[in-house]
């Protein structure tokens, strides 16, 4: 599996991009979520190739990156793929002139065969290069400069020589990110359902009028004792003759 990707589908290329729930953009390389697949555990989604490369990373440890161990693949729910198959996105070659805007599942085959500005991913540099040109970008000195590998979680390049150390280091970070951000959902989830849950619901009221009527009765009750303190004093005197 290699380790280079083309890039995926940024928020610039979705049309009505706020309309998309952050769930449907995979947490691993920010991108809108591409053939996902999901953990069994905690249900999170990624693009099938990023959980592929980050399962086949040696430090992953057959976890998931939010640390369920070991990951179960799971398919991606059908709502999923039905909400995504809505979602319009720019064609990758807009900057060569295809002004064309396509459905979610639509794209692929769009961008890879029918668009009139069909490009490829150069392999040496990475760049998308049209595919009538892509002779000439090879061969005329200049145009093809090649660049460092780019890393699919922190999107930086990287050079070849450093790269595989950085990935390492990278899915770690990742890891530690996502887990605190986790962590911190999960307190605004639970402040959140503490100011929406009604201070007294309708048992807990009833309840309430209940324990105020015993108490009132208790206390009618309390009263037909001596209560005046000549009342206690002459309980008090009794008992001490008695004893
Ligand atoms: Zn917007
Ligand atoms: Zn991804
Ligand atoms: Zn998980
Ligand atoms: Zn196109
Ligand atoms: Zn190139
Ligand atoms: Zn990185």
């Amino acid at each position: 599996m290699s380790l280079i990707e083309v890039s995926g589908i940024d928020r610039d290329r979705i049309v009505d991009e706020h309309l998309v729930p952050d769930e449907y953009f995979c947490p691993i390389c920010q991108y809108l979520l591409w053939k996902p697949r999901s953990c069994s555990s905690c249900q999170h989604l990624f693009c099938e190739k990023c959980i592929q490369i980050w399962i086949g990373n040696v430090n992953s440890a057959n976890r998931c990156p939010f640390r369920c161990e070991p990951f179960e693949d799971r398919r991606c729910p059908p709502y999923v793929q039905s909400m995504l198959n809505r979602i319009n996105i720019h064609c990758r070659n807009s900057s060569f002139g295809c002004d064309k805007v396509l459905s979610y599942n639509l794209l692929e085959q769009h961008e890879n065969t029918e668009c009139e500005h069909l490009t490829q991913q150069c392999f040496d540099c990475q760049k998308l290069v049209l595919v009538s040109k892509l002779n000439e970008h090879q061969q005329i000195p200049g145009l093809c400069i090649p660049y460092p590998i780019k890393c699919t979680i922190c999107q930086n390049y990287i050079s070849k020589s450093l790269f595989r150390d950085h990935f390492h280091q990278c899915c770690q970070m990742k890891t530690d990110q996502l887990m605190d951000q986790r962590y911190q959902d999960e307190i605004l989830q639970t402040r959140t359902n503490d100011q929406l849950q009604p201070p007294i619901n309708g048992m807990e009221l009833i309840q309430n009028r209940i324990d105020t009527i015993q108490m009132y009765e208790h206390q009618r009750h309390m009263s037909r004792l001596p209560t005046t303190l000549k009342g206690v004093d002459e309980v008090r005197q009794k008992i001490a003759i008695q004893s």
